[in-house]
């Protein structure tokens, strides 16, 4: 039965296909990796302490440069 690849959109036979819904391995990592840049610019799900300590470095620093400039 052929279906339309989401990321592509070439027909692909999903019967015996490891990389379903998409068409090939390609297409598959094309989506895992678009997944793994959404998760990045959603730091405050799931994200590792290590992360969001840096994350409050950043926003403390921000905060001081705004201070100064309104002095
Ligand atoms: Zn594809």
């Amino acid at each position: 039965m052929a279906r339309r690849c989401p990321l592509c959109r070439n027909e692909t036979n999903w019967e015996d296909n490891p990389w379903r819904p998409f068409c090939s391995e390609r297409c598959q990592m094309i989506d895992l990796g678009r997944w793994a840049t959404e998760e990045y610019r959603v730091p405050l799900m799931e994200t590792p302490e290590g992360l969001l300590a840096d994350l409050s470095h950043e926003l403390d620093r921000e905060t001081s440069i705004d201070e100064q400039a309104n002095s």
